[in-house]
């Protein structure tokens, strides 16, 4: 039996069978690059979901780690320690916000947003404690706790996990109206909860002006504008988060036009080079001022170990131009695959932002027309994961130069047309 097959077989055996992956095993990665078991090296078009956008075991990143482990790693927020409040000022004046709250994973982060908009609700804005509503869009993705799948629109997520928790409204995804609809005619709204692209959807890319004018309509109501970053944000799509629109300062700059500000941001996934799980909310100090202690905390969130990582990371972003560099190479990835697709049926259309992109396979959304695809792309030294709906997501760590990138598309090509024989 090969090396793959037998770890293959002890994860089913052993683990739950919550994913589904692709058949490949790996055992190392470096930059843009992926080995497996057997020594094949890939592509990595995926970076853990935008986890990996410094790419796999940065240098820079790995020297923090391992200085940080050997020093203090965890010591409760029973007590201080000498890199959280660094960190903290670190990460305020990076985003531009009074305050963070460190947490650790995405889903986390977005439960501790609902539960301080809440808590803003009522303590602030008038509304009657356990009465506040939150909107959300349709085919949201913002994790897996009971509360947070409580208002997802996928039935696999929710499928017999209920009761859920009330107090969640549907809106359909960039649609404007609907959103002033919802605000106009349900009463207790305490905020709107959106990614500024839906990433685990499809990457489905709203209108241009959708966030600058979702975020109108909130400050106009009253309630918090609320902008879950976890998969666009730090440099993903071409800019230091999705809400920056064109600048491409990476978070430097006094704030620009384009810069639609959430009274809510919450990060994770690449706030740690996918090193560690570090999760963060940011707001000013109006808002975040309802929390007090004993009103929320986790053993782990703003631990030393983590929270140096981070600073390393979001260091690595910013003296590496990684958003420029997403901006660039994601508009020549875009330019050769629209080039590409019109010479064959088998892809609909490529859509995306920066190095955040998909090709929707022309095939009914039942087919497993995408997963034969990444597998064949596997193959070829490529690695990609369908998403919801015969979609196939790209998203390659953004430290790849112009010339991996034009590998990538030939590999893309190729298989492409391989494949329709
Ligand atoms: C990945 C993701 C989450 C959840 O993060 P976890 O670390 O997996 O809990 C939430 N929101 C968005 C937009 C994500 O992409």
């Amino acid at each position: 039996m090969t090396k793959s097959q037998e770890a293959i077989d002890l994860e089913d055996k052993h683990g739950a069978h919550n994913y589904h992956p692709l058949p490949v095993v790996l055992s190392k990665g470096e930059g843009v690059f992926l080995w497996d078991v057997e020594g094949k090296k890939y592509y990595d078009f995926l970076s853990a979901y935008s986890a990996v956008n410094q790419g796999h075991c940065h240098p820079r990143i790995l020297e923090t780690i391992k200085e940080q482990a050997s020093t203090l790693t965890l010591t409760s927020r029973a007590f201080y320690n000498d890199v959280l409040g660094p960190f903290e000022k670190y990460m305020t004046e990076y985003f531009g916000f009074d305050k963070v709250l460190a947490m650790n994973t995405g889903a986390e982060a977005v439960e501790t947003a609902i539960k301080i908009a809440r808590k803003w609700a009522y303590e602030k804005n008038g509304i009657m404690e356990n009465s506040g509503k939150i909107i959300v869009a349709e085919q949201n993705f913002h994790g897996r706790t009971t509360t947070v799948i409580s208002f997802s629109s996928d039935d696999t997520a929710k499928k017999n996990f209920g009761p859920f928790t009330p107090g969640f409204i549907k809106v359909p995804y960039n649609d404007t109206e609907a959103l002033k609809n919802a605000l106009e005619g349900e009463d207790n709204i305490v905020g709107f909860l959106v990614e500024p692209i839906q990433g685990e959807a499809g990457v489905y890319r709203p209108d241009n002006d959708y966030m600058r004018k979702c975020q109108e309509l909130c400050k106009e109501h009253n309630v918090l504008f609320m902008a879950d970053e976890i998969q666009t944000g730090i440099a993903r799509t071409g800019s230091l988060l999705a809400v920056c629109g064109d600048c491409t300062c990476q978070g430097h700059c006094e704030k620009q036009s384009s810069y639609v500000e959430p009274d809510i941001l919450i990060l994770g996934k690449a706030l740690s080079g996918g090193f560690y799980p570090v999760s963060a909310v940011l707001a000013n100090d109006h808002i975040m001022e309802v929390i007090t202690p004993g009103t929320h905390g986790s053993t782990f969130g703003g631990n030393p170990l983590g929270a140096r990582v981070a600073v390393t990371a979001l260091d690595v972003i910013k003296d590496e131009n990684l958003a420029q560099n997403a901006r660039k190479l994601g508009e020549l990835f875009r330019e050769r695959l629209n080039k590409f697709i019109e010479t064959t049926d088998l892809v609909k259309l490529v859509r995306g932002k920066g190095l955040l992109n998909a090709i929707v396979i022309n095939d009914s959304e039942d087919s497993s027309t995408a997963w034969d695809l990444c597998v064949a792309l596997k193959e070829n030294g490529l690695l990609a994961k369908p998403t919801h709906g015969n979609i196939i997501r790209f998203a390659p760590p953004l430290v790849m130069t112009e010339e991996q990138l034009h590998d990538c598309c030939d590999i893309i090509e190729k298989t492409i047309a391989e494949f329709q024989k």
